[in-house]
């Protein structure tokens, strides 16, 4: 029979309940061993879902505090010495490496961390050493985990990050120069450990997880496929379980050779057939002959409903060559990045509800699909009917097409996605304008969030006070945010986003096109999770979104006050898009509604502008090629559309959350915008490199402090890492900035940063 199975399901529980949780641990308000008994009840409670929607093949190990990468990390004993020499308990160790630790004499900054593929998901890196060991920890938590869903009558397939992945996914610490991938040979034998381990305990199957497969990969890291796993494919099914490989977000015809070489042998072979459907074909030829094929049918990254008839179709044609045996219908990747469920949405319009399916629907459909396959469609005719039905209401309801949208996209001249004049000129009308000193300080948009903040706004969204008191309330929190930037000595300003519940759904919530759901959060990193917006239809703006905030901010402000909005291309990869429309379509249509957002602000006296796009980079296309020059075209453009219609004195600013440029610097650089702000504190200043080799003429903020760990670095730290920065740019295109947003953080800590950082500016001021 066609076996059903699922990569692995949200980890936060219906209500967040685990983000809960982890912060009350943290705020200690729950204890060590509460924390731990409410990931023993989400865990169960996750495998009951699956296993009530008739889910054959469920996963352990999936489940993790803050991150499933930062628990293999503890697995292997990786952690960089500052950690473990801390003498912490191992939970809070672990959670010094994802957040940083400052407490009890302990002081430490997190690991870095960075986006899971092109998902909006974030995982701690491997930070590995020179003299880089690896020992399987005591009490290893999948074998612990599969212990725990076997008493409770489940038995469950474990899921681990490949060791290949592992390495590739991790880097050398700073100051060490080890080449990850050179320390397989020490890695695998303790895999090999960990497998025996988990199949003594009654493993039979084991998902490992081996995404970087769908990259283009360096030779090294090919070559490195076979010794990993010619030895673990040899003791499959005897001494360790039976190997499921996994691989998702991309095709990996490319990769084939690898494959063909090392891994025709494991049990089962997974792929993506959702991202990538046309692989199917090749991938069916090269499967070993008694290789299983687990056909990802199902949308991991998603909400759409699934189109079963096309699902089936697939499973159908894998079934031809294989047989039913040897073909097992799957998601296409971890469901961590959908919601929990769609029982929760009270308020969804009952039309577009209809389109719709969440983690713990995609699990019943999972079932329903392998039923379809195994017994014949039969078998599930009234959920095919059903669903038939719903493809064809979404295909032609009124809510997905709005003919004025797309006479506008059409009527769209090449001179608006072009600035009057170039950057010389208008650096020149800025200065005049704006009257900002050398190293220009300013923060990235908002303000800690404060209990007092989500409180007023819980209260406004269910009707506990009126729309003017809750005005009223966010004026007050926006002048309160300008005068502490004025006490703080910042150069230029901003109002803080306290009216914002998230950057996007904050305007999603403004624009048409857009539906909202109420609990439809997903783990972005840690305990933080996004809420996702969905795109439903063709986009518009039926009134200005942000001038209101931003004009009084700037009219309360001795400095200039910088407004705030969010790009084009992160509105579109930050929210579910539609899967009907091709995505830059998608992007055109926002960045006409911000182009008019832009030009609002403009006339009502907001002279510097930032329009984020931390989610550009994400949007790159995994692997080099064309799709990934279309892309940047079309991404490109859209930001140029959204800010190009202003004064050459109003200036522009762009923010990126990472500060890798160097496989799209020219992208980059063809946006055009006269400021950028990119998170650097925690990389090496030598990516600044690129700016001096390719002449950047225009200015940039690397961020000078960390903004994701509360802990507050020091003046002479700051100064330090402008002294590097400033081994790269020049000092007239320096400006000083932390990371990112601080809206995760709380004020104490954000002003003793603060302080420093304008102290630090103040003394290169200064110094030039
Ligand atoms: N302006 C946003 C903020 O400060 C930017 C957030 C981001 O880049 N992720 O919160
Ligand atoms: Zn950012």
């Amino acid at each position: 029979m066609v076996q059903s199975a699922v990569l692995g399901f949200p980890r936060m529980g219906k209500l967040r309940d685990l983000k809960k949780a982890n912060e009350a641990y943290w705020g200690e308000k729950l204890s060590r061993d509460e924390l731990l008994a409410e990931g023993k009840r989400l865990r169960l409670e996750h495998w009951k879902i699956q296993k009530a929607a008739g889910v054959d093949i469920i996963p352990s190990n999936d489940f993790a505090f803050y991150d499933h990468v930062l628990d293999h990390i503890q697995l292997f004993s990786a952690a960089p010495d500052r950690y473990t020499k801390a003498g912490l308990h191992t939970l809070d160790e672990y959670f010094a490496m994802g957040r940083g630790h400052q407490k009890g004499g302990v002081d430490v900054p997190s690991l870095e961390m960075v986006k899971w593929f092109d998902s909006n998901y974030h995982y701690v890196k491997p930070t590995l050493q020179d003299n880089q060991t690896f020992k399987l920890a005591a009490d290893p938590k999948p074998v612990r985990e599969f212990l725990e869903a076997k008493e409770a009558g489940i038995t469950t397939r474990p899921v681990l990050v490949g060791p290949v992945s592992f390495l590739h996914l991790g880097k050398a610490d700073r100051g060490q120069s080890v080449d990850p991938i050179s320390l397989l040979d020490k890695l695998v034998p303790v895999y090999e450990e960990l497998l025996t381990k988990l199949k003594e305990a009654g493993a039979e199957t084991v998902q490992i997880d081996e995404p970087v497969l769908v990259f283009d990969l360096p030779a090294k890291v090919r070559a490195a496929f076979k010794p990993a796993y010619e030895k673990l494919v040899s003791l499959q099914g005897s001494k360790i379980p039976n190997i499921v490989l996994a691989t998702y977000f991309g095709d990996i015809v490319h990769n084939f050779d690898v494959v063909d070489e090392a891994l025709t042998g494991t049990y089962a072979f997974h792929v993506d057939l959702v991202r990538n459907p046309e692989q199917l074909p090749q991938v069916l030829e090269h499967l070993g002959p008694k290789q299983i094929l687990s056909a990802g049918v199902v949308d991991g990254r998603n909400i759409w409903k699934t189109n079963f008839k096309r699902a089936v179709e697939t499973l159908e044609t894998a079934v031809q060559k294989l047989g039913k045996e040897r073909v097992i219908a799957a998601t296409s990747s971890s469901l961590l990045h959908t919601p929990h469920t769609l029982d929760n949405e009270k308020n969804l319009d009952a039309e577009v509800r209809d389109w719709f399916s969440f983690a713990s629907e995609k699990a019943v459909e999972i079932a329903i699909l392998a039923k379809a396959v195994t017994e014949g469609p039969a078998s599930v005719e009234a959920e095919l009917k059903a669903n038939e039905a719903s493809q064809q209401s979404r295909a032609s309801s009124k809510r997905t097409n709005n003919p004025e949208v797309k006479k506008r996209i059409e009527s769209i001249t090449p001179a608006q996605y072009e600035r009057k004049s170039a950057f010389p000129t208008r650096l020149e009308a800025q200065k005049t304008h704006l009257k900002l000193p050398l190293f220009p300080t300013t923060t990235i948009g908002s303000f800690p969030q404060t209990k007092d903040i989500r409180i007023q706004r819980n209260k406004f969204t269910k009707g506990e006070i009126t729309a003017e008191e809750y005005e009223k309330f966010i004026e007050k929190e926006i002048k309160d945010c300008v005068d502490i930037q004025q006490e703080l000595g910042l150069d230029v300003f901003v109002h803080g986003e306290p009216e914002r519940n998230d950057m996007v759904q904050y305007f999603g919530e403004r624009l048409d096109g857009y539906v909202f759901t109420t609990h439809g959060w997903v783990q972005s990193y840690g305990s933080r999770c996004v809420r996702p917006p969905i795109l439903v239809g063709d986009v518009s703006r039926p009134a200005a979104m942000s001038v209101k905030e931003s004009k009084y901010a700037a009219s309360v402000s001795k400095q200039p006050m910088k407004g705030m909005l969010t790009g084009p291309i992160t509105c579109l990869r930050w929210s579910f898009p539609r899967d009907d429309v091709h995505q830059s379509v998608q992007a055109l249509q926002l960045a006409l509604a911000l182009r008019d957002e832009v030009v609002d602000l403009e006339k009502a006296g907001v002279y510097v502008i930032q329009v984020d796009e931390p989610a550009l980079r994400e949007g790159l296309p995994l692997r080099a090629g064309s799709e990934r020059e279309k892309y940047l075209s079309w991404a490109v453009n859209s930001f140029k559309l959204s800010t190009a219609g202003v004064e050459d004195s109003t200036q522009i600013h762009s923010h990126f959350c990472y500060s890798e440029f160097q496989d799209f610097f020219h992208a980059i650089a063809a946006l055009d915008a006269d400021v950028l702000s990119i998170e650097n504190s925690k990389s090496d200043a030598k990516l600044l490199k690129v700016f001096i080799d390719e002449a950047y003429p225009r200015h940039i903020g690397p961020g000078v402090y960390d903004i994701h760990s509360p802990r507050v670095p020091s003046e002479q730290e700051i100064k330090d890492r402008i002294e590097e920065m400033l081994q790269y740019l020049k000092p007239e295109q320096l400006w000083i900035n932390p990371d990112c947003g601080l809206k995760t953080r709380q004020w104490k800590e954000t002003k003793a940063a603060l302080i420093n950082m304008v102290n630090a500016a103040k003394f290169y001021r200064e110094k030039y």
